[in-house]
């Protein structure tokens, strides 16, 4: 990409996240973390994962709150592409209700029988995700309880993940099993479906591959289920085997095609811009979460003396530093794990400007402390706004999530965005 657009449009979403943080009232200044929701970067990304996945059906992922974004933020915004939306929690399936009556709703887990049944008996049409002969029947009882037929996102544990699928180790069984499902009463099997663990780093069309061995598994399975719909004389259903990664490592020849049937994939963390560290990640789409605090104070400590927990950073400046205090920690968030964040890895953050500060010894649960002075010399003061992560900048410095990620010990992207996303701590706004 031309490097100077780039940096434009860069600058651009810096003043519209300023602006919109100063003249937002939906913004809590009362609240520690200000996590903005760029809707130009989600936007964007719809538009990649779009233009990459043809003719299949898009299915957000909006789990775990939009990962922490906020699904009351993201739905609205992009629901207009998606041919499907799945979530997990029943608040989630009632978010999404409020903002769209009828499009395909999956639960992507399955369900204990309090949630399916106020889920059934709130009418809100979700498609319950199956794994089990006794689950199918026990939504079967639960709907025909309220005179509905229930949906059915039947799950096919292709992959070997031992949870959410039926196992198809043995087709002889599972042909029995198939033949006795599609007769329960007040069940519909909508689509089927399986989970693509490992996709992130498959080498796509390599026999010896798992995520290539999983799919030609699925493909031959659902061919084999189908032809008992067939001879049900039933509907045929949808299909849906990609998580979002896999989808990147299959996407351009599609070994599921074959089957013939609309298809769906479910894509959480690239429309949120997450997946940028994984082999086939989903290039040039942008993090869609940028969380910065204001500079609580600036305390100065002269040479000699320590900083942090176990006096983890000492200061050698024959001067002194100077400290400055955010009320946010970094490596925690969370009001209620004092301690647990330990590490001293170098880390730093980063203001408006782009100027680079370090953090500087172990943080604390609610309290980092950072160097007020940046790698080019300019001084923090108290009331200044700092971003703590953020893909702004044209610059290899920035702490995008990935790299917070890496400095949090390895965690995943989405553990990074919920944290700062959804903390009881954080006010977030769109911009
Ligand atoms: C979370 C999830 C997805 C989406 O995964 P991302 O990597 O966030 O895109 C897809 N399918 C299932 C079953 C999931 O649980």
């Amino acid at each position: 990409m031309d490097l100077q657009m780039g940096m434009k449009r860069t600058v651009t979403r810096h003043e519209r996240f300023m602006a919109s943080l100063v003249r937002n009232k939906n913004v809590q200044r009362t609240r520690p973390v200000i996590a903005g929701i760029d809707q130009m970067a989600l936007l964007e990304n719809v538009e990649i994962v779009r233009k990459r996945i043809g003719q299949r059906g898009l299915c957000a992922v909006l789990k775990g709150d939009a990962y922490g974004h906020g699904i009351d933020i993201v739905a609205p915004e992009i629901i207009r592409f998606c041919s499907h939306v799945a979530v997990v929690d029943n608040q989630e399936i009632e978010a999404v209700r409020r903002i769209d009556e009828n499009i395909p709703l999956i639960r992507l887990r399955v369900g204990s029988e309090g949630e399916i049944s106020d889920a059934a008996k709130a009418d809100w049409r979700v498609r319950e995700m199956a794994a089990s002969f006794n689950k199918i029947e026990e939504i079967g009882k639960i709907y025909s309880h309220f005179g509905q037929t229930a949906d059915i996102h039947l799950s096919l544990d292709a992959a070997g993940l031992g949870r959410n699928g039926f196992s198809i180790r043995d087709p002889y069984s599972l042909d029995a099993l198939m033949r006795t499902i599609l007769t329960i009463p007040n069940t519909r099997v909508a689509s089927v479906g399986c989970h693509l663990p490992d996709a992130g780093s498959a080498v796509p069309y390599h026999s010896a591959d798992p995520s290539t061995r999983a799919l030609n598994g699925f493909v031959a399975t659902v061919k084999w289920i189908l032809q008992i719909f067939v001879d049900h004389g039933l509907p045929l259903p949808e299909i849906s085997s990609y998580s979002s990664s896999s989808s990147c490592a299959f996407g351009e020849h599609d070994p599921v095609a074959v089957l013939g049937l609309p298809m769906f994939d479910r894509i959480g963390s690239s429309l949120l811009g997450l997946t940028s560290s994984n082999r086939h990640g989903e290039l040039g789409t942008g993090q869609v979460l940028h969380a910065g605090t204001f500079v609580c104070d600036v305390t100065h400590r002269e040479h000699g003396e320590t900083v942090g927990y176990e006096h983890s950073y000492k200061i050698e400046d024959p001067e002194g530093k100077d400290i400055a205090i955010l009320g946010v920690g970094w490596l925690t968030l969370s009001r209620y794990q004092q301690g647990l964040g330990k590490t001293t890895t170098p880390a730093h953050c980063m203001t408006p400007s782009g100027d680079i500060h370090e953090f500087l010894g172990r943080q604390s649960m609610n309290i980092s402390t950072v160097s007020a002075r940046s790698r080019d010399g300019r001084d923090l003061r108290p009331g200044e706004f700092i971003y703590l992560t953020t893909d702004f900048g044209p610059d290899e410095y920035s702490p995008t999530i990935p790299r917070v990620a890496k400095w949090m010990g390895g965690v995943q992207h989405e553990f990074v965005s919920t944290a700062f996303g959804a903390s009881s701590s954080t006010s977030r706004f769109l911009f």
